[in-house]
């Protein structure tokens, strides 16, 4: 089952159950304190917290999600992009709990004939929180499922709250079991790679007062209680293609293998190298959709993430032995598996593609250069017996060769060194008192420079520095 077929599927069934689908909105959240859209529920936020009147009482959509968190997991777990589509359902004081729990049982277990996905019932198992009865009893009698596959979990994975007071809830989450050669028996308490999570549902039935963590006061039910729900359309997909991993499906696997190919490794090889390609694959593509939707490449912020995204590829390529350009071919071919779902892509990839060659020409430069200083650098660590990398090395390859830190961390711990991170902080924190002090100074010697205006004002004036080694005060009046 292809990607475009998942996401067709899905909204197909909630459009014919009264939703009204609402197109993705841009990775670039209007909301100021997100840096990015990280679910399918960001858009909706005002109907969900009542701020706003819903011009709608149930909704669908497949958004673009960010989720820079996941950074360090992409290609090393089965099922973490740092792009993804979040397949979402919801409900704005309209149906609840039951319904919620009918609709995803339904969709994932009705034949693929008939227009579900279908799921084995016998693979699926859920979680929810762990005092919610009336969960457990919807699951037991809609899906009948066994109390062994029914796991309630605590706060730290099964309740929602933004953390501030206002709408809170229990939410079940419903996980897939891809058998015993992936792991132990279980379910998703016990192993998260073998038991995949595919789907989230958020029962936003109470009013939450102030508190950190999990110390808050919940004050009652809320007078209209909200659903959101959450799936994921790259891990369903992996799993209906009968794959390994979300970065060998149809959307992502062409890049994929096109670094396999560019660097004549195999993949499947050697688990450094697949991590690497993984890495690669999934990180063009999120470039891609971020520069699609206005981001460009700088050194903070949002373009910070896609400048790291960008740099993270180019060094995944060289770590595969590639030191030439490769983001022509990379881009193109991501541009080719994802133009079916976002026409954009296509339209305006001649700026796209600008942007990308022209960061990877200049980081492949500052890498060659920078490159060679870290090695000596930690050729000289590792003779010296010590396991930490000097703060001043770090701050000289940010400085001088434009270095992030975080690529610094990386690949000294590749190298097995840590980072002398405090130093680091240190002369980070020097540079930028200097910074000021300099400001300053510049700022006060613009303001004696205006003397020179007056000299220049006094009209012509005879050279004197033959016979006078220093400016006479006089002279300048
Ligand atoms: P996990 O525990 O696997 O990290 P999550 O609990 O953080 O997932 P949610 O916030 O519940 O994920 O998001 C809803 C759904 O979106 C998940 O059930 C999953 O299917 C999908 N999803 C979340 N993060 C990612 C990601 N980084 N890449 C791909 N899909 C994701
Ligand atoms: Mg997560
Ligand atoms: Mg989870
Ligand atoms: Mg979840």
């Amino acid at each position: 089952m292809q990607t475009a077929d998942i996401r067709r599927r899905w909204l197909d069934y909630f459009s014919e159950r009264g939703h009204t689908v609402v197109p993705s909105a841009s990775l670039v959240s209007d909301d100021p304190s997100l840096l990015f859209t990280v679910a399918g529920m960001v858009p909706f936020v005002p109907y969900l917290s009542g701020l706003v009147p819903p011009p709608y009482p149930r909704a669908t959509s497949v958004q673009k999600c960010i989720r820079t968190l996941d950074i360090e997991e992409v290609g090393k777990t089965t099922r973490h992009g740092t792009f993804f589509q979040m397949n979402g359902n919801f409900s704005f004081g309209d149906y609840f709990k039951e319904q919620a729990i009918a609709y995803a049982w339904e969709l994932l277990t009705t034949s693929e004939a008939d227009g579900g996905y279908g799921f084995a019932e016998k693979d699926l198992w859920v979680t929810v929180y762990q005092d919610d009865d009336e969960a457990v009893g919807h699951w037991k009698r809609i899906a009948g499922l066994p109390d062994e596959r029914i796991q309630r979990l605590g706060m730290e994975s099964n309740y929602w709250s933004t953390g501030q007071p206002g709408p809170a809830g229990p939410s079940s989450e419903i996980f897939f079991d891809r058998g015993p050669q992936y792991g132990k028996e279980g379910g998703p308490a016990a192993d998260d790679d073998r038991y995949i999570e595919i789907w989230n549902l958020v029962f936003m039935q109470y009013l939450r007062g102030p508190g950190q963590g999990k110390n808050f006061e919940i004050l009652g039910e809320l007078p209209k209680k909200n659903i959101d729900t959450g799936m994921g359309l790259e891990r369903v997909a992996f799993i209906k293609q009968g794959v390994e991993n979300l970065y060998e499906i149809d959307q992502v696997r062409p890049v994929l293998d096109r670094a396999a190919e560019i660097s004549g490794r195999r993949y499947g090889a050697d688990h450094d190298d697949d991590v690497r390609m993984r890495v690669v694959a999934d990180h063009v593509r999120s470039a891609l959709m971020l520069m699609a939707d206005g981001v460009t490449p700088s050194n903070e912020g949002r373009g910070y993430v896609l400048r790291r995204l960008l740099r993270r590829s180019v060094r995944s390529m060289r770590l595969l032995g590639v030191d030439a350009p490769t983001f022509t071919e990379l881009f193109t071919t991501s541009r080719d598996a994802m133009k079916a779902a976002y026409p954009e892509v296509e339209h305006d990839f001649d700026r796209i593609g600008r942007l990308a060659y022209a960061e990877e020409e200049t980081f492949l430069r500052t890498l060659v250069s920078g490159t060679s200083i870290l090695d000596l650098a930690v050729a000289k660590t590792q003779k010296s017996g010590a396991r930490e990398l000097p703060g001043d090395t770090a701050f000289l390859l940010h400085d001088t060769f434009g270095f992030p830190i975080d690529l610094t961390l990386e690949m000294a711990e590749e190298a097995g060194l840590s980072v002398d991170r405090a130093a680091f902080d240190a002369l980070m924190l020097d540079q930028r008192t200097m910074a000021k002090a300099d400001a300053k100074a510049k700022k006060t010697l613009m303001a004696d420079l205006s003397v020179y205006s007056a000299f220049r004002a006094k009209g012509e004036t005879v050279f004197t520095g033959y016979d006078f080694l220093t400016t006479d005060s006089t002279i300048l009046g």
